[in-house]
């Protein structure tokens, strides 16, 4: 072996140590396609694609109301639509589904990865102890964080069961964590509480909630973090799995 050839040898397993260290190394920079692994950036302004996904679908009804009847999944579905409708006009909005059909979590992930310059929002509607109450914003990457404020906010200017954004949660779940893009999981409220589920089969509420939501998407993308506090600290957390937390 020629010491030329030994130092090319050396220095390829160099590499390839420092490639499989990289992942949890790596700083978080935007790729050209606007997407990025981790998030560890301030949160979006100026995107002009909107995601929006209405959770569960087909087979999987999600919570229903015990007072109502009515299922997560069409109450999910309805508010897509009209944060949808509400964002129209300024953003190309794309659906994650628009019927009754059920979309695999990581088939979700996969199509929000198709697009950059955008945020995936992710509806759906809670379910607990009957006495709990109010939305909450699940969000896990730091440039989700100021999306996640104002959204939380803005529900809890819809919501009287909500206030001073009490709601927030910052969990890994696969829809918060693996997505490239921004992404929130949003609770619009809760099935399991009588009075709560009551205002949530209004269509007149739900149509509230939704221009809420959609006023915070455009204040985001109008100022980006501004006012929103402080970003929380980066965390590099594997790709979240089905075994890892109730999603
Ligand atoms: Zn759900």
């Amino acid at each position: 072996m020629s010491p030329f050839l030994k130092s090319t040898l050396v220095l390829s397993a160099a590499a390839f140590l420092a490639s499989c260290a990289a992942p949890s190394h790596r700083p978080s920079i935007a790729s050209s396609s606007g997407r990025d692994v981790y998030g560890h950036r301030p949160g979006p302004r100026g995107f002009k694609t909107v995601i929006i996904d209405a959770g569960h679908g087909g087979k999987d009804s999600g919570a229903v109301s015990p007072f109502t009847g009515l299922k997560e999944k069409d109450l999910a579905l309805d508010t897509a639509k009209r944060i949808a409708n509400n964002l129209s006009r300024d953003f190309k909005v794309v659906m994650m589904r628009s019927d009754d059909t059920f979309v695999e979590l990581d088939d979700r992930v996969a199509r929000a990865n198709q697009y950059g310059g955008a945020i995936l929002v992710s509806m759906h509607y809670n379910s607990s102890a009957s006495n709990i109450r109010g939305p909450e914003t699940y969000f896990w990457r730091v440039d989700s964080h100021s999306l996640a404020v104002r959204c939380q906010q803005a529900m809890a200017q819809a919501c009287p069961a909500e206030s001073g954004s009490r709601g927030m949660v910052r969990r890994r779940i696969r829809l918060t964590r693996n997505p490239e893009i921004p992404c929130l999981l949003l609770e619009g409220g809760y099935l399991s509480n009588a009075a709560e589920s009551r205002m949530i089969a209004d269509a007149g509420y739900r149509q509230k909630l939704a221009n809420a939501i959609a006023s915070a998407i455009r204040t985001q993308a109008a100022i980006g973090d501004a006012g929103t506090g402080p970003l929380p600290l980066p965390i590099n957390a594997p790709p979240s799995r089905p075994t890892d937390a109730r999603e």
